[in-house]
């Protein structure tokens, strides 16, 4: 006899059993028509359900928490431009069509919106849930597997905006997480309730989250106090990337924390060295990030510097463009910043722990 299930697509498509419950807001202005299908949703164990009777409350939530699927019934006011947004910026985020309208025109709409499922009205919730699962499930493995996390680590506020803004635009452009660790308030440069505020404001420009490590400015050691701060935000953070000082430079908290974030940063697959105007001629860069895109972003990032921009030479607009175009005769002439790189593993970005665990099956199936 033919079991009833047997041609059904089978969840189990992606193997990775998520860590975090997957996140599924539901669009529909109809709450009837929804509240079956959220009800299912919320029987299932490994997911979280939203709900957004309109297409404004949908962005507020977007923008708020994480998201794997967002089913939509673009019937609603604003339903297609909902639409068409999610998949300009959010790049992990799949999207259901649940919709009545069978037209042919609603329909070419719809695709046009690069969705990735459609289901009729009446829905049967099983068949909802079933679907719902597996679009949230490839997500969820695709954006473990792509999404960085970005850390940059800086003496002063400014410095990580400096050596590598362009390259940190970039990454958030791309959906990857970026975080920035500013080691002192920069009390020697200046007033700090103003560079910590001009700080914040460059994170909010970049949509980094801001930490500071509160060391006094200008003794900064590489010492267990300095390795201790950068290890804790490492072990909070669980990093991909670093971004740090290089060892080439004539200041000395800038080659403190270069050497302490080599010692903190030991276990992350990829750290690179980004230049600052204290780094010297021994600087030997060999890579080069394309910023041309994001130089405009980068001048914005280290103009919220303004008490700063007023007093240094270096960070005035010409200089940052200059340098940028110099380095990029090394890359193709684009507009780049460049690193040092002290490692970098090739690779997709699966985290660590899932690596180990296959590194280790491999090696106890060799043994
Ligand atoms: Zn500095």
């Amino acid at each position: 006899m033919k079991n009833p299930g047997q041609d059904k697509p089978r969840l189990s498509i992606v193997e990775e059993v998520p860590e975090e419950l997957l996140g599924i807001l539901l669009v529909d202005s109809d709450n009837t028509d929804s509240l079956q299908l959220r009800r299912a949703l919320e029987a299932c164990r490994p997911a979280r359900v939203g709900y957004a009777p309109d297409a404004e409350t949908a962005e507020r939530k977007m923008a708020s928490q994480l998201w794997d699927l967002v089913a939509v019934d673009p019937v609603l006011p604003g339903g297609f431009k909902l639409l068409r947004q999610i998949k300009e910026t959010h790049r992990w985020l799949a999207t259901l069509v649940v919709t009545g309208n069978q037209s042919p025109q609603f329909l070419r709409q719809a695709v046009k919106c690069r969705i990735d499922g459609l289901l009729f009205k009446p829905v049967a919730p099983a068949e909802f849930v079933e679907q719902a699962l597996l679009l949230a499930k490839a997500v969820y493995a695709r954006r473990r597997r792509q999404q960085k996390r970005v850390l940059a680590i800086g003496a002063h506020p400014d410095d990580v905006e400096i050596g590598c803004g362009g390259s940190l635009a970039k990454h958030h452009a791309k959906g990857d997480l970026v975080s920035i660790l500013t080691l002192s308030r920069g009390a020697a440069g200046g007033d700090v309730n103003v560079r910590t505020a001009e700080a914040q404001r460059a994170a909010a420009l970049l949509g980094a989250a801001l930490h500071f490590g509160d060391l006094r400015d200008a003794h900064i050691t590489d010492g267990v106090e300095t390795i201790e701060i950068i290890q804790a935000a490492i072990r909070e953070l669980r990093p991909t990337h670093v971004y740090t000082h290089c060892a080439e430079d004539t200041h000395q908290d800038h080659r403190a924390v270069h050497a302490a974030t080599l010692v903190a940063a030991r276990g992350v697959p990829n750290v690179y060295c980004y230049q600052t105007p204290s780094s010297t001629v021994e600087f030997h860069p060999n890579r080069f990030v394309d910023i041309t895109e994001y130089i405009k972003q980068k001048l914005e990032l280290i103009g919220a510097y303004q008490s700063q921009v007023d007093r240094m030479e270096s960070l005035q607009d010409d200089v940052i463009l200059t340098t940028a175009r110099y380095w990029g005769r090394y890359a193709g002439y684009v507009l780049a910043e460049p690193m040092r790189i002290v490692r970098q593993r090739d690779g997709d970005m699966t985290p660590d722990s899932g690596k180990q665990q296959s590194a280790r099956s491999v090696s106890a199936a060799a043994g």
